[in-house]
Formats: C-alpha cells, structure tokens, sequence
C-alpha cells in the first residue's frame, strides 16, 4: 500500500502517489493548513486527461484532496472515470462531514443535493483518509477550527462505516502538534475501537508559508520530540493491540515527506512543499505532464541532497 518512493533509475524519481488537491473549499478551516488552494473549480475532463498520462509514466495511486473533495461536483461519476484508466488505487481524504450526516442512505437531504451519500463513495474508494487530531471537541478543534462538534462527528462517521465497510479501508491522519502530542495515546484508544480502520499516519506538523510565523512557531515539534512521542506509542500497550489487530502506524516526520507526493490544484497547478513549508510552485499540468514530472523528480533530488549533504571528503 504505502510505498516508498519508487527509483526508476538512479536519480529520476517517481512521486508515491499523485494527489489531486482539487477540492477548492474545506468544511473546517484549520489554522495550521497547508494547502495552495487554486481559485476555480476543477476542470474535471482536463484532469482525466491528465491522470491518464501519469499513470502511462508510471504514477498510478490517486488521492484525491483539497480541500475537501466532497465540495466537488460530480465526484462521484469523476471516481467512475478515473476507475476506467488504468489507476491502481484511489484514496480520498476528507473530513467527512456531510457524509455522517447521511451515513447510509443514498438519498441526500435537501440543500446538500449533488452531495455523495457513505455508501455511494466507499464503494467507488479503495482508502478513505480521515482526520482525527485530538480526543475530544476541544482538542480536534485546537487544529481543527470551524466545527466545534468535529471529534463527535468523526466518531460517529467512524462507526457508520465499521457497519458497512466489506473491508477495512479507514485510513487516520493525525497532525501531531505542540498541543496534542502527550495525547497520542488516547487518540490511539479511539482508533483501535474501529475495525474499519487499516492504517494511522501520525504526521510532525509541518511549518508552511500558507500561514503566518507566529501560527507555524505554535503548533512546532522538533525532530527529538516527535521521534521520542513514536518510541513511547511504540512501546504502549495500545500500539500492540493495534499490531495485533492488524492496524499499521507510521510516524510520518517532516524530512520523511519530502518530496513523496505530486501535488496539483484545482487550478492544475502542481506544486510541492519544501522542508520549510515553502510553496515550490512546478507550474500548469496540462499537456505538460511529462514535463512536470521531470521538473518534480529534479526538484526532489535536489531537497533530498540539502537534507543528506554529501560528507565531506577530508584531505
Ligand atoms: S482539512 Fe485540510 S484542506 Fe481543510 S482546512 Fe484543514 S488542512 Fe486545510
């Protein structure tokens, strides 16, 4: 499932996985986000077209993000299409809110019409991403603003899907922080309550140029820190419980990440985020996407090199 970067010769590289970041808008509104928001709505058709040429280069795991994907319209006959090329898995991540709203049937209530039910979209997922930052309202919304209820929220859309899901396919991302990081644990206590759940990425936050100054220096932890927050999971008792029930964890650091995803908006502008959060902008995918690939694997070699510089060669 989550591989590592794969090496198609020694220095050109090809992303783990191609994130459509093309939900424009979000139902929470996190103070920490990263994301390089484009300003229109996706163009569905240009990105299909785009898809189908990654995965002829060799990208071929979608997640599809954003925002939150729910806000697009017609995803659901978007995930028809990209079913019919050649991808060989889809993710989406989304906070879920309107789906818990509607967790089982196909009927959407009036005014969220053009909104997918549970069923309708899991059927159509390989993985669905699921955030949960914290053990209660107050600590989700510590990261998580905008939806006072979210950690209630997320319980209940967890548990409709533990009674429909035919599989685990559930995967949780944690944004591990200066607020919540003594509290893995008890966040861990949750997760393990869901059998709809395969996987938990707990990921260092990340500093971007998305926010200001003042907003990254809160939520930072250092490498120490987070490395010391994944020895102390992995020797609890819990992360034993999760082995045992066949949920894998990753602690997912900053340095970790760099460069493993590439990222487009709605707009089909790709971009990845350098170790300082900075927005490296690859520029417009379409028709370009070799190109773009070729710009994306560059620019990865050259972040991974000013993370691990050669050692130098005494004389
Ligand atoms: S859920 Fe994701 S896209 Fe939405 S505001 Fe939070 S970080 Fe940004």
């Amino acid at each position: 499932m989550l591989t590592p970067i794969q090496a198609v010769s020694n220095d050109t590289f090809l992303p783990e996985r191609l994130n459509l970041a093309i939900g424009k808008r979000c139902f929470v509104s996190c103070q920490g986000c990263y994301t390089h928001f484009g300003q229109h709505e996706p163009d569905l058709k240009r990105l299909l077209e785009s898809v189908s040429l990654f995965v002829d280069l060799g990208v071929s795991d979608i997640t599809i993000s954003g925002g939150d994907p729910l806000t697009i319209n017609n995803l659901l006959g978007f995930l028809d299409d990209l079913r019919q090329l050649k991808v060989r898995s889809i993710k989406l991540d989304t906070v879920g809110t309107h789906l818990i709203q509607n967790p089982l049937r196909e009927e959407i209530p009036p005014g969220l019409e053009g909104r997918p039910s549970l069923n309708s979209l899991m059927k159509r997922l390989d993985f669905m991403g699921i955030p949960l930052d914290g053990w209660s309202n107050a600590t989700v919304s510590l990261f998580r603003a905008g939806r006072p209820q979210l950690y209630e929220e997320t319980k209940e859309l967890l548990d409709a899907i533990d009674g429909t899901a035919g599989f685990p396919m559930v995967i949780i991302n944690t944004v591990a922080h200066a607020m919540n990081l003594s509290g893995l644990s008890r966040i861990g206590q949750e997760i393990l309550r869901h059998p709809a759940v395969c996987h938990w990425n707990i990921f260092q936050f990340s500093p971007t140029d998305q926010v200001s100054a003042e907003i990254n220096a809160g939520y930072r932890i250092t490498d120490p820190m987070f490395h010391m927050a994944e020895k102390a999971w992995r020797n609890s008792l819990a992360s034993h419980s999760a082995t045992a029930k066949g949920i894998t964890t990753e602690f997912r650091s900053v340095r970790s990440r760099l460069g493993q995803y590439l990222l487009i908006n709605s707009d089909g502008v790709a971009w990845v985020p350098d170790e300082r959060g900075q927005t490296i902008s690859l520029g417009a995918v379409f028709q370009n996407e070799h190109q773009i690939l070729s710009d994306w694997s560059k620019t990865v070699f050259r972040l991974r090199a000013l993370r691990n510089p050669p050692a130098r060669i005494e004389t």
